[in-house]
């Protein structure tokens, strides 16, 4: 059984303040009843992860990632963060590839392949994210770039290592504009995904991973991308900052 989550990613917002006043209200709010089966995971700024982390200590419903981690183990790097330093403050997870960070950091398919490796050397969950640019789409290549950035960030990992990744599939053009991915389009690559990691390891593998759906995610309209077989649940950003939003998500993957 695959997991269904729902994941948040905060980027670079809330100051201490407003970031523990969301966490407490996320962690009041959510309960069995919206919870159901489904895992929740929020992805805080790095500076405030300690202080989350620490105030979620006794609360087992609520995850925590990183946004980002580095691919070298440690060392000369000003101003990164290794995936040992988020291991020993308890951090769970970390999103690799987010399309902000493919496109204002140049980070490239190599380099998240390392930092995938870098992640499970220290136990981290790797939340990968894969998307098209709406010129790629606009081109009709939407299918064969995801297909090749998942070869190159994924292709070299083992069966086992792969059930343990999660993927999300974020159309560039749907972050952050307001402009979602139909329902249809989410299914259709969704499926696309799954086949091709059917094509690169196998089809239980290509079973077993969660594949979210993210960009523009809302209580409006989760439900229905939610209801499609190969969406497993949403990384959610904009939606994520306002606890009764992101609430109403998770509340929209149970039901
Ligand atoms: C994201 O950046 O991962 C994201 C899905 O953002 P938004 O929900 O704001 O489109």
């Amino acid at each position: 059984m695959r997991r269904k989550i729902v994941a948040g990613n905060w980027k670079m917002n809330k100051n201490y303040d407003e970031a523990m006043d969301l966490v407490r209200d996320l962690a009041e709010m959510l309960n069995d009843d919206i919870l159901g089966k489904t895992d929740v995971i929020i992805a805080p700024p790095a500076v405030l992860l300690p202080n989350i982390v620490e105030e979620l200590w006794d609360v087992d419903y609520i995850s925590v990632a990183a946004q980002n981690c580095h691919h070298e183990i440690a060392g000369a790097y000003t101003g990164e963060i290794s995936t040992d330093m988020l291991a020993s403050i308890e951090v769970d997870a970390v999103i690799v590839g987010h399309s902000e960070r493919r496109h204002y950091f140049g980070e490239t398919d190599a380099i998240i392949a390392k930092k995938i490796d870098r992640c499970f050397e220290d136990d981290l969950v790797p939340i990968y994210c894969c998307g098209e640019t709406l010129e790629e789409r606009k081109a009709g290549a939407h299918f064969e770039v995801v297909a090749r950035q998942m070869t190159e960030a994924l292709g070299h990992l083992s069966d086992e290592e792969m059930m343990e990744v999660v993927i999300a599939y974020e159309p560039v053009w749907a972050i952050g504009t307001g402009e979602t991915a139909t329902p249809e389009q989410a299914q259709e690559m969704h499926a696309h995904i799954r086949e091709h990691l059917s094509v690169i390891f196998n089809a239980d593998v290509a079973d077993e991973v969660s594949i979210l759906y993210g960009g523009s995610c809302k209580p409006s309209n989760a439900k229905e991308l939610f209801a499609q077989p190969d969406v497993d649940g949403g990384l959610i950003g904009g939606a994520s900052l306002v606890a009764e939003d992101f609430v109403a998500i998770v509340a929209a993957l149970k039901s």
